[in-house]
């Protein structure tokens, strides 16, 4: 059986890395999205185990501790971290398995995982990361003028990864994914 590939997507909040996600995992049965684990609360409409799994700072640092976790950061006040055992299996069953995560996460990826593929989803402009911000409606003015800041520091690192998208234009941004994933580019 195949060995499957470690496939990273990072980028600001906002910048549309889960549309992108969304619209990759309904074309491509064959990859797997990794749940991560997260002490933030849940939003309306978000299920644990499903969307995150949602922890206590306790359960998390005890993730931490006990080395479950391929990379995992502190964001805006909150810790994230993807669980270890599920990524491997997929992988080891040759499967795609995409992680949907934040830019510092994604940098610690370099080092305990040096063979995964690292996108950069990059906002045509920080006008446009503001309003795709405001426009999903789901944060307070506080958390996006958060995000915003950090999205300064993220998109100074973006020439770190393997490859850097403009999510411009949805379908563009979609193609050139597929290219990478699935092209012959890789
Ligand atoms: P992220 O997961 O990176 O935080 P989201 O996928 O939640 O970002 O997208 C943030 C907002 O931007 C959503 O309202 C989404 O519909 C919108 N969006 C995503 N991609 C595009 C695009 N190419 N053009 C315009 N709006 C977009
Ligand atoms: P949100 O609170 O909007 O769901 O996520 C905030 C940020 O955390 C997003 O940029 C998201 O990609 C990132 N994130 C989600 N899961 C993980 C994870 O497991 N590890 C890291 N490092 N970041 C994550």
């Amino acid at each position: 059986m195949s060995i499957g590939q470690l496939i990273v997507l990072t980028g600001p909040s906002g910048v549309g890395k889960g549309t992108l996600v969304r619209a990759l995992l309904a074309r491509h049965g064959e990859l797997f999205l990794s749940i991560s684990a997260t002490t933030r609360a849940p939003r309306t409409g978000e299920t644990d185990g499903k969307d995150y799994f949602f922890v206590s700072q306790d359960r998390f640092q005890s993730m931490i501790a006990q080395d479950e976790l391929l990379e995992w950061a502190e964001y805006a006040g909150n810790y994230y971290g993807t669980p270890l055992s599920a990524v491997e299996s997929q992988i080891q069953q040759g499967k795609k398995v995409l992680l949907e995560i934040e830019v510092l996460g994604a940098s610690q990826v370099r080092k305990t995982y040096p063979q995964a593929l690292r996108l950069f989803i990059l906002p045509p402009s920080m006008e446009e990361l503001e309003v795709r911000l405001r426009g999903r409606g789901s944060d307070a003015d506080a958390a996006i003028a958060k995000r915003l800041a950090r999205a300064k520091e993220e998109l100074a690192v973006s020439h770190e990864f393997d490859y850097q998208i403009v999510n411009d234009d949805l379908e563009t941004a979609l193609d050139k994914i597929e290219q990478i994933l699935f092209g012959a580019i890789v």
